[in-house]
């Protein structure tokens, strides 16, 4: 197929989650539509979700509280929730026959447990809705007047349409094919880019004793984030997070860690520690019971175990390594006995059990995020059709605009949402 002079009713730019759902949408209303993506393959990083099993959403259907995870964007997703939301995107895979699960915390997977199956329905549903695909086919620039997109230019040839929906993606995993030029494109076009910066990263941390921690996960930790003594915020809340971690031998992850990353990232940008604060991560390792109700459950088991050393009284209800590492930062003379401990030190191994702090270096950085914090500015999308305030017929989908949430598939959430709602705008007549 020749791809000079090409007439479409509609151009998408980006064959990921949002592309993809948006090219069916727009073909479906009726528009002659194109998809092109730079890879030989659509989804590259969709099969990377969920480790391979696909997280594809989170079953909160009260859209209120769907909302609260995505911070600043929740408001202005919420009508694109209430159009094409969880609910609605659960029976579109169950009806292109993917059938659905939810585990903890709500999160949806496929039943057969693979992205792969959820890939190729979508590619199915491409195949039905008549979406015509063009492969390695890089968008290199785009050429506009008096408002209004005339032709995007691709490594070899360009294409013209009547409207054009850009979904190429963040910055994060560049490997799978999004690696920021759809900032720079929507810039050319007069969009503001709120600047990138990597969310749902791990942390790599100073503390030298990490690499001793290495692949040890806990669960159920309360994690809580402070600068200069003071618990850090988000907006009016405070930054904290319940769930697992996992240490590694640089630092931290788990769903409770990339959850705070975003905000963590943003207060080591913030300035130089010496003036902005070390930025301190605190775990509580026992968040159901209280200061006072978890000492006396160590004072009853110090009684029970009056010849064991810390370490070892500690280890019956944490991993070894880790209780090796509290003992030595808590008790100077770690192979002291439970019966010789004085009251400081009693008071000291608590006090860590409630409070075990790390100091945060830096974010593992784009290669290892999951998103991109950051993107087109929401202020220049019309929330109720993704269409662009400043280029008449552009629209946005996908991880390209300053949305991002919470690990759980509230990130595949708001690229189905988006992509839905941009498909059904710009394909409607
Ligand atoms: C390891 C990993 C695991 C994840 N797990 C989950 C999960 O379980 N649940 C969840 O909700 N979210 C998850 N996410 C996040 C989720 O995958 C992304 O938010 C989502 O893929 C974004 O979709 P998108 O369509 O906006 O962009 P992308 O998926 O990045 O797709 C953009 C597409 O545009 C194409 N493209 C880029 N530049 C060009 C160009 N110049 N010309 C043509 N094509 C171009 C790219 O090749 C790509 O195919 C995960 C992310 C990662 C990295």
């Amino acid at each position: 197929m020749a791809k000079e002079d090409i007439k479409y009713d509609v151009a998408v730019i980006g064959g990921g989650p949002a592309g993809i759902m948006a090219s069916c949408i727009a073909a479906e209303s009726g528009a002659k539509t194109i998809l092109i993506e730079r890879n030989k393959q659509l989804g590259k990083k969709l099969l990377l979700t969920g480790n391979g099993r696909c997280n594809l959403t989170n079953a909160e259907f009260n859209l209120r509280k769907l909302v609260e995870s995505y911070g600043k964007g929740g408001e202005f997703l919420f009508h694109a929730f209430s159009v094409f939301g969880p609910k609605e995107t659960v029976n579109f895979f169950e009806e292109i026959g993917v059938e659905t699960k939810i585990e903890n915390n709500k999160r949806v997977f496929p039943v057969r447990g693979k992205a792969e199956g959820v890939l190729k329905a979508l590619e199915k549903y491409l195949a039905e809705t008549n979406v015509e695909i063009i492969f390695d086919s890089e968008v290199v620039d785009v050429e506009f007047k008096n408002k209004k997109i005339s032709k995007i230019i691709l490594k070899e040839g360009e294409v013209t349409a009547k409207k054009y929906i850009l979904c190429l993606g963040g910055k994060s995993y560049s490997l799978t094919g999004s690696d920021g030029i759809g900032y720079k494109i929507a810039e050319k076009l007069g969009h503001t880019i709120i600047k990138p910066k990597p969310a749902l990263s791990p942390i790599k941390l100073k503390d030298l004793f990490i690499k001793d921690l290495q692949g040890i996960s806990l669960e159920d930790i309360k994690v809580s984030v402070f600068q200069n003594g003071l618990p850090a915020q988000a907006g009016e809340k405070q930054v904290q997070e319940e769930g697992e971690i996992m240490f590694t031998h640089y630092g931290i992850s788990g769903p409770a860690i990339l959850n705070i990353s975003g905000r963590v990232g943003e207060l080591l940008d913030s300035g130089l520690p010496a003036q902005a604060g070390e930025v301190k991560i605190c775990f509580d390792l026992f968040p159901l019971l209280n200061q006072e109700q978890l000492s006396k459950v160590f004072d009853d088991m110090l009684k029970k175990h009056p010849n064991k050393t810390i370490k070892n009284i500690l280890s019956i209800s944490l991993p070894e390594r880790l209780a090796e590492v509290l003992s030595d930062i808590a008790v100077k003379d770690n192979k002291k006995i439970a019966n010789n401990m004085s009251k400081p030190e009693r008071l000291a191994v608590v006090k860590i059990l409630k409070n075990f702090e790390v100091t945060a270096q830096e974010l593992v950085g784009f290669e290892g995020a999951m998103v991109t914090k950051g993107g087109v500015s929401l202020k220049e999308i019309d929330h109720k059709t993704m269409k662009s305030k400043i280029i008449d017929n552009l629209f946005f989908a996908g991880e390209i605009i300053d949305i991002d949430g919470k690990t759980g598939g509230f990130n595949l959430q708001s690229c189905w949402s988006t992509g839905y709602l941009a498909g059904k705008s710009a394909g409607t007549k």
